[in-house]
């Protein structure tokens, strides 16, 4: 019996030295030493060992039992290392290899123009001013002195929406972002009356308007349906043309350039008055003409004026003691100034193409 032992002993350590992988090694356990592998089985016949013999042959089990076990947990730990040293070969990552750069993002051409206006207005100190996308008929024209029937209120030129009331003709997209003139206006007149401010107490207004307008227009090269517009408005006592005409030579200069001329053409708007539209000197010319300008050597660039006293009456200030002055332009035309674009309609398109070149 000890004999056998000493024999399974010897073949299971051969065994064990051509067991190649862990599978395998699972395979050699259960035969030697399972619950039906070779030791148990081999004592299963130490019922026919004599009485006297049997504690020498037990002992000898446990030994082999012992030195089994011990070379399976040797094999198994080199086994192991072996398959995770392999696994690190295999996924090791060449840190030599130049990396892939990550996609970088940046600011929409209009944003960019955007933050050059704001900052030009708040050296100036003018604040931002959001106002509403939409807004009711009043607001839009009403209070800006739009006559009742003049052609801007034509129901074909405005996206108008349903109200909540079910009134139509009521609430609209806002076509400019003049009304928020009048919020801003009165929002201050309120906290001023608030603070128990008298009539010719009144703080100066002094804001930029920035946001986006609606128009049913055709689409092309030159118009859009929705395109951005900054307005401004100062209000105060004794602000007289002079001072519109300063900030906005000003402002012209520190976006395309300290030698622009102006030129002021008188204009209409229902909202100022006097009315102005104007125009710089041809940034591509210098005002000698080509086709940028039309060969005039002017290109037109905002429209302005002196706000009107019903709108300055709408908005909470008296027109005998105060004054104000207002502009609007459009972002895009700026944009399209600036760096030669052709057509309008790339702005709002969302073509990688196109925004990736900013
Ligand atoms: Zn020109």
């Amino acid at each position: 019996m000890i004999e056998k032992l000493n024999l399974l002993q010897q073949h299971a350590l051969a065994a064990l030295g051509d067991v190649d992988g862990l599978a395998a090694l699972d395979e050699w356990r259960s035969q030697t030493l399972g619950r039906k592998g070779e030791l148990s089985s081999l004592m299963r016949g130490m019922g026919k060992v004599p009485a006297e013999e049997r504690p020498a042959v037990g002992q000898a089990a446990n030994e082999v039992k012992a030195t089994l076990e011990a070379a399976y947990e040797t094999r198994r730990l080199s086994l192991a290392e072996a398959a995770q040293r392999e696994a690190l070969q295999r996924d090791a990552v060449d840190v030599t290899l130049p990396g892939r750069a990550a996609e970088v993002g940046r600011l929409h051409p209009e944003t960019q123009t955007l933050r050059e206006i704001y900052a030009a207005f708040a050296d100036l100190g003018f604040q931002v001013y959001r106002s509403r996308d939409v807004e009711l008929d009043e607001y839009n024209f009403q209070l800006l002195n739009f006559p009742l029937h003049h052609p801007a209120r034509d129901m074909q030129d405005s996206f108008y929406v349903a109200s909540p009331e079910g009134t139509e003709g009521d609430v609209l997209l806002r076509t400019h972002t003049s009304p928020g003139q009048v919020h801003a206006m009165r929002e201050v007149v309120a906290q001023a009356k608030a603070d128990g401010l008298g009539d010719n107490e009144l703080p100066p207004v002094r804001i930029v308007l920035p946001g986006m307008c609606y128009r049913n227009e055709q689409i092309t090269a030159r118009s859009e349906i929705q395109f951005l517009q900054v307005e401004g408005l100062a209000v105060g006592k004794k602000i007289t043309m002079a001072d519109l005409k300063g900030t906005l030579h000003y402002f012209v200069r520190r976006l395309f350039g300290p030698q622009r001329k102006l030129r002021f053409r008188t204009s209409y708007f229902p909202f100022t008055e006097p009315s102005a539209e104007v125009d710089m000197d041809c940034i591509l010319c210098e005002g000698s003409g080509c086709r940028l300008c039309k060969y005039t050597g002017w290109l037109e660039i905002l429209g302005c004026g002196m706000v009107h006293p019903t709108v300055l009456r709408n908005g909470g200030y008296d027109p005998d003691i105060y004054s104000g002055f207002a502009f609007g332009m459009g972002p895009e035309r700026i944009t399209m100034l600036k760096y030669g674009i052709q057509d309008i309609r790339y702005f709002w398109s969302n073509d990688l193409r196109f925004l990736e070149q900013f």
